[in-house]
Order: C-alpha cells, then structure tokens, then sequence
C-alpha cells in the first residue's frame, strides 16, 4: 500500500532583457560616448519546502508557472529592471523530478529548503561595456539570454494528520468518502477514487489536511501482516486518532451501547499491542450512525461513563454528514493550534541564537 501524490508542472523562467546600443547626446558633449545599459534580469521559478503545506493538490489546478522577463536596457546608462521570482510553496517531502529523463532533481526535505527550478535568463550587455582604447563607439549590445524552461514532475509520500481507528462496519470508509468528497473541487482528486482509505479534507482553500483509515491494517495485523514499515511512515505525521464507534445495532437483543464499548477496548488493546506510538497520540472519541439511534444524548452519557472517557467526544452520522463538519472544523483548529505551539520558538527572535546560520529562512 502506497499513497504517493502526483502532480506535474511546467515552469518557464524569463527571459532577460536586451542590452542596448546608445550614445550619449547633450549639447555640450559633442562626441558622446556610449550610453546602453545591460537588459534585467528574467525572473527565476523557485521551490520553498513549507510545512504548513500537506499535499501537492494545488499544483493539479495551476500546472503552468511563468516568471516574467526582464527588461530590456535603455540609453543614458540606464539597466533594465529585473523581473521578480516565482516561489513555489510544497510540501516538505515533496521530490521533484525531471518529467522527461525522470532523473531526481530535488528532494525537499526540511522547512525552508529552496532550490531554483528554472533559472531566469542573464540580461544582455548595453553598448558601455564594449568601449575600448580603439573603439570609443561600439554599436555592439548583446540579447538578453532565454529563461530555463521545465517539465516537472512532483512527488509526494501523503503522511497523515489524522488517523482513524474503529471496528470494521465502524463507518470508516463512509466517513472519508464523506468529507473528502464534501467540496466539488476535490471529487477528482485521485485518492478519494484510487485509495478509499486516505482522504484530503480541505475545510478552506488555504487549509486542508490527510485523514487516513489505520483499522484496515489491524485488521491486517491481526492476520499476521503487522502494520507495514511501508504504512507507518504515512501515519509518521499523525496528530490525533479519531477512535470511531457505531452506535446502532441492527439486532434489537444486541445492547449497541455495551457493543460500542467492548470495541473501543477491544481496539485500544490491539493498538497498544501493534504500535506503543500511535496508541500514545491523543484520541477523541466520534460516536457514529447517530441518525439511527432516538437519544444521541443519552448514548453518549453513557459510552462516556462506561469507558470513563474525559476527552473530546463527538456524535456524527458519516452517512448524512450531520456533525461532520463541526468536526472537521474542530480537527482543523486543533491541528492548526499544535502546530503553531510545536513552531512557535522557531519564529520567536528570542529563541534565535549564534548558532542559528542566519542564511537559513529559518532563521528569519
Ligand atoms: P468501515 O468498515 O469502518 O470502513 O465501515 P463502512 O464505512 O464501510 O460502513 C459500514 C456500513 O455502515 C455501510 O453499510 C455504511 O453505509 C454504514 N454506515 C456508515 N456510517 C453510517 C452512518 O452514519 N449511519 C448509518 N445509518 N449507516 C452508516
Ligand atoms: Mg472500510
């Protein structure tokens, strides 16, 4: 199992300015000399490694990136004006490759990290620098040089903010096809049809985060499969575990209460057993299928007390969405507020010390 999220880009420096042939002409200088500035420089396309980024989804919607040319140089020793850079925000993690070759160009691997994706052109020379003891009026300028250009491809190994446990029938599924399909714009994304199991929530369009399906592979754990090396790495990221339980039984002789209860135990053990880690990450607790049920208020009550249960508890139906967005907005601040705690001293000026490399944007 293998979450990899794809995109490719085309970007396309600028191209730099023309120099420029001119001389100087005012009326007490007869024989101006040559006056041509040298063309701007063209913009550059950059990549910045930016953890509050999670997924390459933007780069599926804006696939051409172009910087804009320099401009070209002007008489009166003036130089043209260089075009300003493009940066390109991405995910840490985030490796970019040469869409033709397929060769590695870059592996984004910490916050901050910038790498030029297409180096903007040299602007030409103006006719000033081409003076010499034996031509005091060169005509000669030489073209600006053309941008680089590339086609790219990006690739992202999706690492998880949140992860969901619960018992199979639990609404899992449901409940990730639900809010990563809730906005239009994301239906096509790949993972909600390719991977039921991962979903992109997006809660605004600056804002979304991966929300991962952990029970399948106990499931698989069970059976002697343990929880892949390969699956661990996607859930390295993980912040909270939404433990989902369902509240309803079909059978009228089947207490669901008490059912819900025994799973919930049932599912702590079998975490605890397979990954001390992901068992000791803050939980809440999301009571499911609540549209079925006649008094949510009293179930949770009573879940609650029965599993002595303190932390956050929410009741949702994954099928009709009731409650889900709450709960997605409730899981977004939540995230939003640790990482900012978790970040906090990285941006604080008292926190910067001598060893800090102050070239690194880091330290800025
Ligand atoms: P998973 O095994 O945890 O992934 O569970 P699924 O998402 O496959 O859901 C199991 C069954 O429960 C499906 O038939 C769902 O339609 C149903 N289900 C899931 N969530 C709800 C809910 O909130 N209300 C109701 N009534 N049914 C639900
Ligand atoms: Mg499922």
């Amino acid at each position: 199992m293998k979450f990899v999220d794809e995109a490719t880009i085309e970007v396309v420096a600028g191209k730099g300015g023309n120099g420029v042939a001119s001389f100087r002409r005012e009326k007490f200088i007869p024989m101006g000399g040559p006056d041509g500035g040298d063309g701007g420089r063209g913009g550059s396309i950059l990549a910045v490694a930016d953890r509050n980024i999670n997924t390459l989804i933007d780069y599926r919607y804006a696939r051409l990136h172009r910087a804009k040319n320099g401009e070209n140089g002007r008489g009166s020793d003036q130089y043209g004006a260089g075009a300003a850079d493009i940066v390109l925000r991405m995910p840490v993690g985030t490796v970019i490759y040469d869409a033709e070759t397929n060769q590695q160009l870059f592996d984004l691997d910490h916050h901050g990290q910038q790498v030029t994706l297409a180096a903007g052109g040299n602007g030409g020379l103006g006719n000033l620098h081409f003076k010499s003891s034996t031509n005091r009026a060169p005509r000669q300028f030489t073209p600006g040089r053309e941008g680089e250009q590339h086609h790219l491809r990006l690739e992202l190994k999706v690492l998880a903010d949140v992860g969901l446990l619960g018992m199979p029938n639990a609404g899992k599924s449901t409940l990730i096809a639900k809010v990563s399909n809730a906005r239009p714009k994301i239906a096509d994304y790949p993972f909600t049809t390719l991977h039921p199991n991962l979903g992109v929530v997006r809660t605004s369009t600056s804002h979304s985060f991966v929300i991962a399906d952990i029970p399948g592979l106990i499931e698989g754990a069970s059976e002697g499969a343990g929880l892949g090396h390969q699956f661990l790495r996607h859930l390295s990221r993980t912040r909270v575990l939404l433990h989902l339980l369902d509240v309803y039984s079909p059978d009228p002789d089947i207490d669901a209460c008490a059912q819900a209860v025994r799973d919930a135990q049932a599912i702590t053990r079998e975490l605890e057993r397979y990954s001390p880690e992901l068992a000791a990450k803050p939980r809440w607790l999301i009571l499911n299928k609540m549209d079925m049920v006649e008094d949510a208020a009293a179930i949770q009550r009573r879940i609650c007390q029965e599993l002595q249960w303190s932390g956050p508890v929410y009741g949702i139906s994954a099928l009709t969405g009731t409650g889900t967005p709450a709960l997605m907005g409730a899981i977004q601040t939540w995230l939003d507020e640790q990482q900012q705690a978790e970040h906090a001293h990285d941006e604080d000026p008292r926190f910067v010390d001598d060893k800090t490399d102050p070239a690194s944007p880091d330290a800025h």
